[in-house]
């Protein structure tokens, strides 16, 4: 069983084919889905595609969306969140990529942990989203009595950052990206990690695998980030397809649904 466990099939890319490439997807092997919604506007869109058997969400307000978020916005999501097959709180996070002044470090530190604390208070795990951002993002986690589960949405880092999320009982987030020629100390972490600490995402419509590169990215070519692990790994696909739908399954509480 292969799952995409991180797609935006809400995103403005999939308006003309949603179902055609979801249908793809479920003909190529993948049997669920998890849409992360982390776009205030786009979670009724979100919700809408929980028609579909075999896919679920992810409510959130992504860290560079946070200041454009009001009250009511926030008490829709707590709605959210309660919703059945609603698995996950995310993506959340910090980004210092494009703003990384001390205002909106504040401000997205803040909001990371009130969705914390929601995932807490409704037993969720979280999928976060942390870019130059993993010495905080580690901080902050740490000061949580209780730590909530979860995966490091597209981990990029060293094999010791790695380490310290995978202490803290995340899981890492392989996307497309490591097909990449470059992505060499990728390679190296992913070469370096536990198969039962990695999952398989897309991140679609974003982050194609080589195959596909330079054009929209999709559920289905998840395939690419399994083979690519198990040829890193030297171990069979099958194995990598095995261990990574195990981690899915349970981080995501997926079987009970
Ligand atoms: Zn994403």
């Amino acid at each position: 069983m292969i799952i995409d466990t991180h797609a935006h099939l809400s995103d403005e890319k999939f308006d003309t084919d949603r179902s055609i490439v979801i249908e793809r997807a479920f003909n190529a092997g993948v049997e669920k889905i998890v849409e992360i919604s982390c776009e205030p506007q786009y979670w009724d869109k979100a919700l809408e595609l929980l028609k579909h058997d075999n896919v679920f969400v992810a409510f959130g307000v992504h860290p560079n969306n946070v200041e454009k978020v009001s009250a009511e916005d926030y008490k829709k999501l707590e709605l959210f969140i309660q919703e059945k097959k609603c698995v996950a709180v995310g993506e959340i996070g910090l980004d210092y990529h494009y703003d990384p002044s001390e205002q909106t470090v504040v401000f997205q530190k803040e909001f990371f942990a009130v969705q914390l604390n929601l995932a807490i208070k409704f037993n969720k795990p979280v999928v976060i989203h942390s870019r130059d951002a993993n010495k905080d993002i580690v901080s902050i986690l740490k000061d949580f009595k209780i730590i909530p589960k979860g995966v490091i949405h597209c981990f990029s880092g060293t094999p010791q950052q790695a380490k310290e999320f995978v202490d803290l009982g995340f899981l890492l987030g392989i996307d497309g990206p490591l097909t990449y020629k470059r992505s060499e100390a990728l390679k190296q972490t992913v070469l370096k990690a536990e198969l039962s600490s990695l999952l398989v995402e897309t991140d679609c419509p974003y982050l194609s695998p080589q195959k596909y590169r330079g054009q929209r990215n999709e559920p289905s070519y998840v395939v690419e980030t399994l083979k690519e692990i198990a040829a890193i790994k030297n171990i069979v696909f099958e194995e990598v397809l095995k261990i990574t739908t195990q981690n899915a399954l349970k981080l995501f509480n997926l079987e009970e649904l």
